[in-house]
């Protein structure tokens, strides 16, 4: 391993993610971070003066505000997030909005607009759902690393497990050379994509069971646990969270 180590280890959640038979418990885990931010900022954290200030100044990228949209929790917090959150970017944006108001016709209005929707773009930028997941990314992605390197355990039940999507593989492969040494880091790299191919002709031929089980003359077969094979074969091709830039400053 290179250095000192760089997070504190997830053990107890990436052991049991490596046990849970699913085709991508990487995914699964970014579920469960999605779902714990949508519950932290609708919150209590809300009250919070220093929360405040980041919701006001980062807010949520458009999926991370839908999801908080469409939670049950708290209308009155989901109130306060928007009264402070439209505050700021009306203030944000008032330079541009007045530019656009008196922009000469021709040229001048093309560009008032052109500013303005650079304005709208950044403004969305920075969402601290995906800010919050792609932290715990890292450090998943770290532990299991680690934990291949370090426990023969791990690395059997990895082996054993169905793999990752192909967005998490490659995460997990690119990651693995900031972590271990060149060596090591080239086993790692080799192993985990071995069994991401395993899985994949695997999955493939479950997608094309899926298929042939419509066929009037396989009526009667069993399903062979392949009656959700084309979900599954969607969600190890893209994965389900990609998580956006980490928080970037806003102007
Ligand atoms: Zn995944
Ligand atoms: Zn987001």
């Amino acid at each position: 391993m290179i250095g000192k180590p760089k997070y504190r280890l997830e053990t107890i959640p990436v052991w049991d993610g490596v046990q849970s038979d699913s085709e991508c418990f990487l995914c699964d885990l970014m579920d469960e971070a999605e779902k714990h931010g949508v519950e932290f900022y609708l919150g209590s954290s809300v009250m919070n003066p220093e929360t405040r200030v980041r919701v006001n100044e980062y807010g949520f990228c458009e999926h991370h505000f839908q999801l908080i949209n469409k939670s049950k929790l708290s209308a009155q917090n989901m109130g306060l997030i928007c009264d402070t959150y439209l505050s700021e970017s009306r203030s944000k944006f008032e330079k541009a909005f007045n530019n656009v108001l008196n922009a000469k016709p021709g040229r001048k209005t093309v560009k008032a607009v052109e500013e303005l929707s650079i304005k709208f773009a950044s403004r969305e930028k920075g969402c601290l759902i995906c800010s919050q997941m792609k932290s715990r990314l890292d450090r998943y992605v770290y532990t299991i690393i680690c934990l291949w390197d370090s426990d023969p355990l791990f690395k059997e039940a990895l082996e054993q497990s169905k793999g990752f999507c192909l967005h998490h593989y490659e995460i997990l492969v690119k990651t693995a050379p900031s972590v271990l040494g060149a060596k090591e880091a080239n086993d790692f790299i080799k192993a985990i994509t071995n069994l991401e191919l395993k899985n994949l002709d695997r999955i493939a031929e479950e997608n094309l069971w899926l298929t042939q089980k419509y066929k009037s003359e396989n009526h009667d077969k069993p399903w062979r646990g392949c009656e959700d094979a084309q979900h599954r074969t969607i969600n190890k091709i893209v994965g389900k969270h990609r998580v956006l830039d980490p928080i970037a400053k806003v102007n």
